[in-house]
């Protein structure tokens, strides 16, 4: 197998792009670098992927430096990713790709919102930020004097897509038979890389939630006690380090942070390596027919389970989160009326002529936390977000 670059260890069952799947419009190889490093490239200079950086998931972009934006989050899912990969011999680059790309269709303000966005699409189809970032990189970047989007080969497609409603999925499926809506309809799974990104981006919000939440102050330090993984953790640090919890808490936090991902990590390369031994595929498209084999152990998933239950009532229903939720929400809820009344308050390139609310969709999905706070603002004379 060639590797496009240095000699690696693949498995059998990584994906391997020299037999891809392609792209939706045929291009000559590239001379120097292979078909996922290729996408990965071209989602690093993608205009979507640089609005990362003012987008945020849990924290809005003005309350703090110092917290995770989408930018870092995808960086730190792509490290995590790219970790695993290697130790399992799956392919790096992939997973490079697809984490780089995984966040590139959310709205401003997070899952707000991502919400308020749906709801405004109820009779246009809805909205879906997954599906979202899989129209970013195949029609709504303009970067090539051909054709819309990134053309992006079919499995780093793939993996953006993490999950799509079958009615959806059948709509893909008709577009592009047998394509990337075809594993929603068939019951399969994506590629192994794909289901390590996922894996990741989850073990990469999990711990920078439980991170930003104690250094906002929303949550307290002691309440990590109440997530037996977050517990069992703290008294292991404690014991190697008496007295960290009084003299330094914020290392404590740190450290603790640090040995719950190792830990994370270990279990998700172990297990998934287990079940790989146990049954091995016979290359990367047999995988994807074998149930999802990158996971945890049972025990590491309760553990997880337990830890998202905490963050959802302590820091996603916090009191301060709702309330800047609801504004969030306000915000583009006001937006997308403006410019379903009045197209011509948008840039021409999003004044669709059929499904003119899809236009506005994407136009509000593209904007950055401050740029859809400032936006309203002009547009209204009025501040829901004050210091934005
Ligand atoms: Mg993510």
């Amino acid at each position: 197998m060639q590797t496009g670059g240095a000699s690696r260890g693949f498995a059998p069952w990584a994906s391997n792009p020299y037999a891809s799947r392609g792209r939706l419009r045929a291009e000559p190889e590239a001379p120097t670098r292979n078909a996922f490093q290729r996408d990965r490239d071209r989602i690093i200079h993608s205009s979507a992927f640089r609005r990362l950086v003012y987008k945020t998931q849990v924290f809005l972009n003005h309350e703090g430096d110092l917290f995770r934006t989408r930018l870092t989050h995808s960086l730190e899912v792509a490290q995590l990713g790219r970790s695993v990969a290697r130790c399992l011999g799956l392919n790096e680059d992939l997973v490079e790709a697809i984490a780089l790309a995984h966040d590139l269709g959310h709205t401003p303000f997070g899952h707000a919102g991502q919400d308020a966005l749906n709801e405004c699409m109820a009779e246009h189809g809805g909205f879906e930020h997954n599906l979202q970032s899989l129209r970013v990189v195949d029609s709504l970047e303009k970067r090539y004097p051909l054709w819309d989007g990134l053309n992006l080969c079919f499995e780093t497609r793939e993996g953006i897509l993490k999950r799509c409603p079958r009615s959806l999925a059948q709509q893909l499926e008709a577009r592009e038979p047998g394509g990337v809506g075809q594993r929603f309809l068939a019951n399969s799974q994506p590629s192994l890389e794909a289901q390590l990104t996922n894996v990741a981006d989850e073990v990469a919000y999990n711990a920078h939630d439980v991170d930003d939440g104690v250094r906002s102050g929303l949550l307290e330090l002691d309440q990590l006690r109440e997530v037996p993984l977050l517990e069992r953790t703290w008294d292991e640090v404690e014991r190697d380090h008496p007295g960290i919890a009084h003299q330094q808490p914020r290392r404590l936090l740190a450290e603790i942070i640090r040995r719950m991902l190792s830990e994370q990590i270990y279990d998700l390369i172990a297990e998934t390596q287990r079940l790989l031994d146990s049954h091995p595929p016979a290359d990367a498209w047999a995988a994807r027919q074998m149930g999802p084999l990158v996971r945890f152990s049972d025990a590491m998933r309760q553990h997880n389970t337990a830890l998202k239950r905490f963050l959802f009532s302590a820091l996603y229903r916090h009191p301060k989160v709702m309330e800047t939720t609801a504004a969030a929400r306000q915000t583009l809820s006001e937006l997308f009326a403006l410019y379903a009344d009045d197209n011509s308050l948008m840039p021409a390139e999003f004044r669709y002529a059929r499904q003119p609310c899809r236009g506005v969709a994407d136009y509000i999905a593209g904007m950055t936390d401050r740029f859809a706070v400032r936006e309203h603002r002009r547009l209204t004379g009025r501040d829901l977000l004050p210091g934005a």
